[in-house]
């Protein structure tokens, strides 16, 4: 088996550069390590293509419809419906998901949800962390 590695060259605008090297910067002080910048890039694209292709299946019936106040409205296209995933703050700080269609905290909806952006725009919007109730 062959070691040599194989690589071609993306090209991205200058500011998406300045984002990422400002992330890597960040993460490498935090980290008490050095990042390349090549390495971040791989690995957060090999986590975004293992995500499209975890959700493709489920993707394919759901999409985001709106957030209004503390509710994720997500399209269910199987069952034609919108389900409305809320947000429930515990007094400790941690968080849960509900879904309001379902009656449910474990649904394909609270799943996906999750995998919004749009959910970590609103945990950060309300100072949460971003850590789900693990119990
Ligand atoms: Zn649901």
């Amino acid at each position: 088996m062959s070691s040599e590695r194989k690589y071609t060259g993306i090209v991205v605008s200058k500011d998406i550069y300045e984002r990422l090297r400002t992330q890597v910067e960040k993460k490498s002080s935090k980290l008490r390590a050095r990042i390349s910048i090549s390495d971040y890039v791989e690995s957060l694209i090999i986590n975004k293509i293992e995500e499209e292709e975890l959700l493709s299946e489920v993707g394919q019936f759901l999409s985001f419809a709106e957030r209004s106040g503390d509710k994720i409205f997500i399209n269910d296209w199987v069952r034609g419906r919108i389900a409305p995933v809320s947000l429930k703050v515990n007094p400790d700080g941690s968080f849960k998901l509900f879904c309001e269609f379902d009656n449910s905290d474990s649904c394909v909806h609270v799943g996906y949800a999750y995998s919004l952006p749009e959910l970590y725009r609103m945990l950060k919007e309300k100072g949460i962390k971003a850590q789900p109730q693990t119990r």
